[in-house]
């Protein structure tokens, strides 16, 4: 886990998978890889396989050994509902999500039939879960916008959308059902520009259909100098979140052990160390 993540619109990210394989336009620059390959070869490091998918089950624990409530962006390295994750894996991060409930977990994909398929049926226990938002990323109108179709069909509580890297004008969204949206442009090296009548046209629909608008960057090879103002502001607008209690540690450890039991062919028998550690 990383907490204090550098990702504008999160506290913390937790990555229980490590790496993924690309599937659209969206994907074309993507930051993760580039991270990971940067490792490949190096002896110890968590990234020493590069992006090769791995999961990580030592990883599963940490959300129970976070002691004040965080807003945690679950698999920023990876997509959680790509195909190489077995249905028990991601049954199992979605019960740590559920039984940890004292932080909100933003879970986002590109995925989204697997999302849709998953929440309709084993995860239907975590789809009401308010605690928890479910996204899909949605970068143009080929590729994007059917996603938005599909998360749709979640019974989520909270559904939202990042608009990220935003690659052209989306035309009219239809944002029923939808409790929040990110816009961003693309960053680093061969960014893909994004105009700003494009980001404007998205704001308008938020706000005619109220639902909140967080703009996280202009992005553009200069990230930092290009910002995140937008006609003279900023927005960071959120759902509204929940408010649960944290148990006290020996109850989390007592949570993580039986919550685990029944996954026992997955997990590592380190796994608990970071809880009680
Ligand atoms: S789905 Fe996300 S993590 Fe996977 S390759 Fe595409 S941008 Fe990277």
């Amino acid at each position: 886990m990383s907490v204090n993540s550098h990702i504008e619109w999160t506290d913390a990210t937790w990555n229980p998978v490590r790496g993924c394989t690309k599937i659209s336009p969206g994907c074309k620059h993507c930051y993760a890889e580039t991270f990971a390959e940067r490792f490949r070869g190096v002896k110890g490091h968590p990234y020493e396989q590069g992006f090769d998918l791995r999961l990580v089950p030592e990883k599963l624990a940490e959300p129970f050994s976070w002691r004040s409530p965080k807003l945690v962006f679950v698999n920023s390295m990876s997509d959680l509902f790509q195909d190489g994750v077995p249905d028990e894996y991601v049954e199992i991060v979605a019960r740590v999500m559920a039984t940890a409930n004292w932080h909100t977990y933003q879970v986002l994909t590109k995925r989204s039939e697997r999302l849709r398929d998953m929440l309709q049926t084993t995860l239907r226990f975590a789809a009401g879960e308010e605690n928890i938002w479910w996204g899909v990323s949605v970068e143009d109108r080929k590729y994007g916008l059917p996603r938005i179709d599909h998360l749709r069909q979640v019974p989520a509580k909270v559904r939202f959308l990042s608009i990220e890297p935003l690659l052209e004008d989306l035309g009219d969204i239809d944002l029923t059902g939808i409790a929040w949206v990110i816009v961003g442009g693309e960053s680093g090296p061969g960014a893909r520009p994004m105009k700003r009548e494009w980001v404007v046209s998205i704001r308008r629909q938020c706000r005619k259909q109220r639902v909140p608008f967080f703009f996280k960057q202009w992005g553009g090879v200069r990230k930092v100098k290009n910002g995140r103002v937008l006609d003279g502001r900023t927005y960071d607008e959120y759902p509204s979140r929940t408010v649960s209690a944290i148990p006290e540690k020996s109850q989390c450890v007592a949570f993580a052990e039986e919550l685990f039991r029944g996954f026992q062919n997955l997990i590592q028998p380190n796994s608990l160390v970071r809880v009680t550690s």
